[in-house]
C-alpha cells in the first residue's frame, strides 16, 4: 500500500513538473519571440526615420565626417548602432566603429534585402561588438535612387538577460510549485490510499475468517460505497459461514448419532470421512480410517471387491458382509457410486447396517417354532399312541385302561402347560401383556406363593424360609409378581433332592430391592449358566421332561422382571445350590 501511494505521488508530481516544464518553455520563447519582434519593429520604425532626415549631401561630397556625426546623434537618441552603408556595401559611417575598420558590408543578409528595396532583418552573433545582436536595414534613396542603406543594430543581450531571469523566475515558481504538490500530491494519496489500507485490512480479515472487523468510512464516494459493500459482504459471509458451520455440524451429529455406519472413498481410493457407527462395526479408530487407502485399511476381501466393482462399473451393490474378527457379525452392506454436478466419478459411499441381532432374532424365532412343534409333538405323540391302544382292545382291560387314561390325562396337562408357557410367552413379547401396576405388599405376595407350593414343599420335605421385611412394599403388577416367584420357587423345589432348603433372601436398597430365591440343589454348570433364560433351554432335559418341566419358565420370568424394568441374573455351584436374583424399582414412575 506504500508503494501505491509512493506511486501516486511521484505520478502526481511528475505530471505537474512536466506541465510547468513545458509551460516554461513555451512561455521563455514567447518572450524572447515577442521583445525581438517588438525590437525589430521599433528599430524599422527608427530607421526609416532616420532616412527621412538623412543628409545626403554629406553622403555623396563624401563627408565622413558629418555623417559620423549624423550617426552619432541618431545612435544617442535611440540607443542602437546605427552604420551608413553605400550601394557597394561599403560603410561609410558607423556609430561605434570607425568606418575604416570595417570590411565590405554587401553580403550581409539585412543589407542584400535592404539594397533589393525591402527592409532587411537579421539575428546574428557580431564580431564587430562581440555580441548577439539584431540588425534592421533600410535602403536608403537620393531623389528616388537607392543610394545606400542605414542599418540600426541592437545588442539582444537585454533580451537574454531577460529570458534568463524569466527562467530564474520559473525554477523558483517551479520549486515551490515541486514543494506544494509533492504536500497535497502526498495528502491526496494518502486519501485515497488510506481507506484502500483499511479495506485491503478487513480484506484479508476476512480471508482469515475474521468477520469482526468492520470498516467505518463515512460519506458518498466511490471508496465508502467499496467500504459498506465490503462491510456488508463480510456480514454476509459470516452469515454464510455460520450456516455452513451449522449445516456441519448438524450433518456430523447426524452422522455420529448414526446406528448405520458411514464411509466415504475418494476417487483415489482414500478414506475421506468415517462416522463413530462405522468405525465400531469396522473394530477401527478414525485415525486407522482417515486418510488411508480402503486396500490397506480392509483386510476383508469381499468388501474390497464390492468397493472395486464401484470404482470399474459405478454401479451400486448391496451385500451382505461377514466379518469375524473381534467377533462374529454380519452387516448389511450398501455401496453407492457419488457424482458430482458434472457427473464426474468422485468417489463411494457405503452405508453399513450391523444385522447380527436381527439375525440372531429371525434364529431365534425360526429355533423357537422348530423348538415348540418338536416339545408339542412329544405329548401328541404320546396321547396318540395310548388312545390308539386303548381302540386296539387295551379298553377291555380295565386296568390298562385305567393306567394308560391316566398318561393321557398327564400328557394333555402338560400339552395345556405348554400352550399356556407358549401363549404368554408370545404375549409378553409382542407386549401385549398389561400390566396393572399397585403398590404390592411383598410379604403377603409371597405367603400366597408359599400357598400355592406347599403341597410339593411338604412331599418333598423341603424346609423353606424367608426374610421379606413386613413393610416392603414394592409398585408392581401383584399376578405378574406372584408368576415370577411361584415358576422360581417351583423350579428350586423341582431340582433340590428332598428334605433340601429353599430361602428367600432380601436386600432393600434406597430405590431397589434385590430378591435372591435360593435353593441347596443340583445346581447348574457353569456352560450352562448364561443359556437358562433361553426358551426351551434345559441342562437336563429327561429330569426336567419328567418333572413336567416345559423349558420356557425361566424365559417367561426374564421377560416379565424386564418388563417390569428390572434385571435377573443366576449364581450357582453344581451339586450346592443356585441362586436366582431379581432385582426390581420400589417406586416405578415408568408406569404411571
Ligand atoms: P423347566 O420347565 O425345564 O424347569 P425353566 O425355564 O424353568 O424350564 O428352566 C430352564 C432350565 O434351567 C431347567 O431345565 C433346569 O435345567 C435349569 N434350572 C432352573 N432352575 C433351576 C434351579 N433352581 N436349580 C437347578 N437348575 C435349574
Amino acid at each position: 500500500m506504500k508503494r501505491l501511494r509512493f506511486r501516486l505521488t511521484a505520478g502526481f508530481i511528475l505530471v505537474i513538473m512536466l506541465v510547468l516544464i513545458i509551460l516554461g518553455i513555451y512561455n521563455a520563447k514567447l518572450f524572447e519571440d515577442t521583445y525581438i519582434d517588438t525590437l525589430s519593429s521599433r528599430l524599422e520604425k527608427e530607421a526609416m526615420l532616420i532616412s527621412k532626415s538623412f543628409n545626403w549631401e554629406s553622403m555623396i561630397r563624401k563627408d565622413y565626417s558629418t555623417l559620423a556625426r549624423q550617426v552619432e546623434t541618431w545612435s544617442a537618441s535611440g540607443e542602437a548602432r546605427v552604420t551608413i552603408i553605400d550601394r557597394e556595401g561599403t560603410v561609410l559611417a558607423d556609430s561605434e566603429v570607425s568606418y575604416q575598420e570595417m570590411e565590405n558590408h554587401r553580403s550581409r543578409a539585412e543589407v542584400v534585402q535592404a539594397l533589393q528595396g525591402e527592409t532587411g532583418t537579421s539575428l546574428r552573433y557580431s564580431h564587430t561588438t562581440s555580441k548577439d545582436t539584431i540588425y534592421v536595414a533600410v535602403p536608403l534613396y537620393v531623389k528616388e535612387d537607392l543610394a545606400g542603406v542605414i542599418r540600426l543594430a541592437y545588442p539582444i543581450q537585454l533580451a537574454k538577460t531577460k529570458v534568463h531571469q524569466l527562467w530564474l523566475g520559473q525554477f523558483v515558481a517551479l520549486l515551490i510549485i515541486f514543494l506544494l504538490s509533492s504536500y497535497i500530491g502526498s495528502r491526496i494519496a494518502k486519501g485515497l490510499t488510506g481507506p484502500i489500507e483499511k479495506i485491503t485490512e478487513v480484506a484479508r480479515d476476512i480471508t482469515r475468517q475474521r468477520f469482526g472487523t468492520k470498516i467505518s468510512i463515512e460519506g458518498k464516494g466511490e471508496i465508502a460505497e467499496l467500504a459498506r459493500v465490503i462491510n456488508y459482504m463480510s456480514e454476509n459471509l459470516e452469515k454464510q459461514m455460520r450456516q455452513i458451520r451449522e449445516n456441519e455440524k448438524k450433518l456430523s451429529d447426524v452422522l455420529t448419532n448414526m446406528f448405520s455406519g458411514v464411509i466415504l472413498v475418494d476417487q483415489h481410493g482414500h478414506i475421506l470421512l468415517s462416522n463413530r457407527a462405522s468405525q465400531q462395526i469396522l473394530n477401527k479408530t478414525q485415525a486407522d480410517l482417515i486418510g488411508r487407502s480402503y486396500s490397506e485399511v480392509t483386510k476383508n476381501l469381499d468388501l474390497r471387491q464390492w468397493i472395486e466393482e464401484v470404482f470399474r462399473y459405478k454401479k451400486g451393490l448391496r451385500n451382505e458382509l461377514h466379518l469375524y474378527y473381534p467377533e462374529e457379525k454380519i452387516v448389511d452392506t450398501s455401496l453407492a457410486p457419488l457424482f458430482d454436478e458434472y457427473n464426474a466419478f468422485v468417489g463411494v459411499v457405503i452405508v453399513l447396517h450391523d444385522i447380527t441381532e436381527i439375525r440372531r432374532l429371525e434364529k431365534i424365532r425360526s429355533d423357537f417354532v422348530a423348538n415348540a412343534s418338536h416339545e408339542l409333538k412329544t405329548p401328541v405323540t404320546s396321547i396318540r399312541g395310548f388312545t390308539e391302544t386303548l381302540l386296539d382292545g387295551a379298553m377291555y382291560e380295565e386296568e390298562l385302561l385305567h393306567s394308560f387314561l391316566q398318561i393321557i390325562n398327564k400328557e394333555s396337562e402338560r400339552l395345556q402347560r405348554l400352550i399356556d408357557d407358549i401363549l404368554d410367552l408370545s404375549k409378553i413379547e409382542q407386549k401385549k401383556l398389561s400390566l396393572e401396576v399397585k403398590p404390592c405388599h411383598m410379604e403377603s405376595i409371597i405367603n400366597d406363593v408359599i400357598l400355592h407350593v406347599q403341597t410339593d414343599l411338604e412331599k418333598k420335605g423341603i424346609q423353606f424360609s424367608s426374610s421379606i421385611p413386613g413393610d416392603l412394599v414394592i409398585e408392581a403388577d401383584p399376578d405378574r409378581l406372584k408368576q415370577i416367584f411361584i415358576n422360581l420357587i417351583v423350579n428350586a423345589i423341582q431340582y433340590t433332592p428332598e428334605n433340601g432348603k429353599v430361602w428367600i433372601e432380601t436386600e432393600v436398597k434406597e430405590d431397589k430391592v434385590i430378591f435372591a430365591v435360593c435353593d441347596t440343589g443340583v445346581g447348574i454348570p457353569k456352560q450352562d449358566l448364561r443359556r437358562v433364560f433361553e426358551r426351551f433351554y434345559r441342562v437336563d432335559k429327561a429330569r426336567s421332561r419328567h418333572s413336567g418341566g416345559t423349558g420356557l419358565g425361566l424365559a417367561i420370568v426374564k421377560h416379565l422382571v424386564e418388563s417390569h424394568h428390572g434385571r435377573i441374573w443366576v449364581e450357582s455351584v453344581e451339586g450346592k445350590g443356585s441362586k436366582f436374583f431379581v432385582e426390581l424399582t420400589k417406586e416405578n414412575k415408568k408406569f404411571s
